[in-house]
């Protein structure tokens, strides 16, 4: 197999120390004769599997005691849903910041269940997109919650100011960007992520909330999003989907051995870094998002000439290069470089697309 980077927004790549230990123990694993995937999640096998994972997770974020992790189904989407249900009433109102396709996405959702309220939009600052702090004056003091997106994986829109809300509690989907860079817990109360980005495969949502919070949900609530039924059943009220929950717990026990979080955003801030320099030292290459709210895991970019996009997307796949091509409702290309992507990969397509800027250029 020839080496190649796959720069997917999600499902995206995973460590390749990970999949080497997956595949070893895929058939035959811990001697047992079964896979992973074929033991009961009540078992006290698998328990141990899913309580180690929990535990590494917190340790990863250092969550305080206060919070409950649960391992849920739906993704991150099923989130969009869970957290109306659980966290207000019909009448009461949510906050949103809308900074991107996914918050937006979420308000949509918490509509159906809530009086949900935008409260602050990306506006155009020296001519890029830049997301300012939301005016105080719209906080209600008695909404439910506030709910943001600190990095958006469609825009390439991110921001590391936590909204002022004056007391009502702060909701942050952080599904491309969680395990990046260490995190206060203690500011939010709640985090979500879908797996597919930075924990894990696809079909697992890491929830974690002030436990606080739970026990109040709506009674309309499907039993598998009730985050008080996870918590008392220790997120297996029902079958949870233990093959992504096994393998999101290689994640958390890879990113304890090369260091931990702290170490992680020292390679996402280079890996960044040297995608955005070389996009800026060119006219060839431009990112539209201002510099303070540049994302460091997914980063879209366009040719100047954009007629010659799909011939960068096929050169670039030619040369390994996988999967950079921006979402539909953006153009151009993204380059998604979460944790599991190498520096070598970013250094490699940044030696490509100065060789193409010479070609075409
Ligand atoms: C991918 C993504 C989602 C949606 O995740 P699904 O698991 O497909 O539902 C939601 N929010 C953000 C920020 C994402 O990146």
């Amino acid at each position: 197999m020839s080496k190649v980077f796959n720069f997917s927004a999600g499902p995206a790549m995973l460590p390749e120390p990970v999949m080497q230990q997956a595949r070893e123990q895929f058939v035959d694993w811990n001697a047992s004769g079964s896979s992973v995937m074929e033991v009961s999640h009540r078992g006290s096998e698998f328990l141990e599997v899913a309580s180690q994972a929990e535990q590494d997770l917190r340790d990863l974020l250092a969550v305080p005691d206060n919070y409950n992790v649960l391992f849920m189904h739906g993704g991150g989407r099923g989130q969009f849903a869970a957290v109306p249900l659980n966290l207000s009433t019909p009448q009461q109102s949510s906050l949103h910041l809308v900074s991107g396709s996914w918050s937006k996405g979420a308000v949509a959702e918490a509509s159906k269940y809530n009086q949900a309220k935008i409260i602050g939009e990306p506006q155009i600052k020296d001519g890029l997109t830049f997301m300012p702090p939301p005016n105080p004056e719209l906080i209600e003091a008695n909404a439910a919650y506030l709910h943001f997106c600190p990095n958006e994986t469609v825009d390439g829109v991110a921001y590391d100011w936590l909204p002022e809300s004056n007391g009502v509690p702060l909701v942050a989907d952080m599904s491309s960007t969680i395990l990046s860079q260490p995190l206060d817990v203690s500011r939010y109360s709640v985090l979500y992520a879908g797996a597919q980005k930075n924990i894990g495969p696809s079909g697992l949502s890491v929830v974690i909330v002030d436990e606080e919070l739970v026990g109040k949900a709506q009674s309309v609530t499907p039993s598998i999003f009730d985050y008080s039924l996870a918590a008392k059943h220790d997120s297996m009220y029902n079958t949870p989907p233990t093959f992504s929950w096994y393998l999101a717990g290689l994640v958390f026990k890879w990113l304890k051995s090369i260091g931990g979080l702290d170490e992680m955003a020292r390679r996402n801030h280079r890996k960044a870094a040297t995608l955005y320099n070389a996009i800026d030292a060119s006219d060839f290459y431009q990112n539209r998002i201002h510099p303070e709210c540049r994302s460091r895991m997914n980063i879209p970019f366009q040719l100047a000439n954009a007629d010659l996009d799909s011939r960068f997307l096929q050169e670039a796949e030619a040369a390994g290069l996988k999967a950079l091509k921006g979402h539909r409702s953006v153009g151009g290309m993204r380059a998604s470089s979460y944790n599991a992507m190498p520096l070598e990969g970013v250094t490699a397509l940044v030696s490509f697309m100065t060789e193409f800027e010479r070609k075409y250029g």
